[in-house]
């Protein structure tokens, strides 16, 4: 009997841990940089209203666990495959049903659409939609036109989806019309676990915000097990839907996919220094003797970090990791007198898993007093 009992009492408290547990959020270490919040949002998912397997109040309960500030639900307009068993067809529905938890837990929630259709236009999200319904139109350019007069703002998703582009990455003179009628303004560089090195080219060379996303639609934990989704950074005043918005216009974010940052060095860099503190106060490194520097990194990225030039004076290394949430040591060895003159040492790397909008690695001088 007391042997029932106290199978019992495990068993429920079994069930609270577990209940306890699967509530809990993880918050993603990024920093902030100088003026701006550093916000984790991902633009593009699905639900049952339209091709996802998932209830629209599930979307943000996966945001608010996996510490997103803010996200949009944007199922298609034009590819209902759900559509018997839902009463009636109403393409603000899904946000309606999330907004209010969405509220209550802390998520920004964006009212967001794919307008779906074949290339070209191919895939456009239109977020900061005031009514999805009206995004229903015969012609894809009157379905955009809508948006704009709406006030959305509008990306092309997957630019590089094979299904679409099955040869080559192109751009078409409808994206071409598109931007000039102030319709297109963003690409998503990025979109569920694919990379186009052709859209970061345009969102450079066309000025373009940059944008990455899950294009989630099944339950999250299936679609990206033990990893990160991908996720758009905006670097915003505050978290807000305003400052969002006002933040994608002025194309203020950053790509984070995997372990990799990809966009503007204005803002890599201080996501970079934000991260880090060199630990050691001074060097005191001298010729002929070898000084370890105590380098600590708080976020969640690893800095994979390569030598760009030698430094005059003392040697140090090629190549190094610093990992996320780790101190690493770095050994500096005196290779001149010159050396014991030197008021600051200084170290020239690139991070080669920080692209900025060229392509190119990101160069960073780290420093240490001597
Ligand atoms: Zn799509
Ligand atoms: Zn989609």
């Amino acid at each position: 009997m007391s042997n029932l009992k106290s199978n019992v009492t495990s068993f429920l408290f079994f069930i609270s841990v577990l209940s306890v547990s699967a509530q809990s959020r993880t918050e993603i270490a990024i920093p902030d940089i100088p003026g701006y919040k550093t916000l984790k949002c991902d633009f593009h998912m699905h639900t049952i209203f339209s091709d996802g397997d998932v209830w629209p109040t599930i979307r943000v309960q996966e945001a608010w666990q996996e510490g997103l500030d803010a996200i949009a639900i944007t199922d298609h307009i034009e590819y209902l495959p759900h559509s018997q068993d839902l009463a009636e067809i109403d393409h603000n529905r899904a946000y309606e049903i999330a907004e209010p938890l969405a509220n209550q837990m802390g998520v920004v929630l964006i009212p967001g659409s794919e307008i779906t259709r074949k290339m070209p236009p191919g895939h456009l999200n239109a977020l900061f939609v005031t009514n999805a319904n009206l995004l229903e139109r015969e012609d894809w350019m009157d379905a955009c036109l809508e948006a704009k007069e709406q006030g959305a703002f509008v990306f092309w998703n997957h630019p590089g989806w094979k299904a679409q582009q099955p040869d080559s990455t192109l751009w078409w003179t409808e994206h071409t019309q598109l931007q000039e009628k102030g319709i297109l303004n963003g690409i998503e560089v990025y979109n569920e676990k694919e990379f186009y090195p052709e859209a970061l080219q345009w969102a450079k060379s066309k000025q373009l915000t940059l944008l990455c996303n899950s294009d989630v639609h099944a339950p999250i934990a299936m679609a990206y097990p033990g990893t990160h989704r991908p996720m758009t950074l905006v670097f915003a005043t505050e978290k807000s839907k305003g400052a969002i918005k006002q933040a994608l216009k002025d194309r203020r974010t950053v790509a984070y996919f995997d372990n990799q940052l990809v966009g503007s060095r204005q803002f890599l860099t201080p996501l970079f220094l934000g991260s880090i503190t060199i630990k050691t106060k001074q060097a005191g490194l001298e010729n002929h003797q070898l000084k370890k520097i105590m380098i600590h990194n708080s976020s969640d990225i690893d800095f994979h970090l390569k030598q760009r030039q030698p430094s005059i004076g003392f040697s140090y290394p090629d190549e190094i990791i610093l990992e996320a949430h780790r101190t690493v040591f770095l050994d500096l060895t005196g290779t001149s007198d010159e050396v014991k003159t030197m008021e600051r040492l200084q170290l020239f790397y690139e991070v080669t898993n920080l692209n900025m909008l060229s392509g190119k690695p990101l160069p960073v001088n780290l420093e240490v007093v001597n």
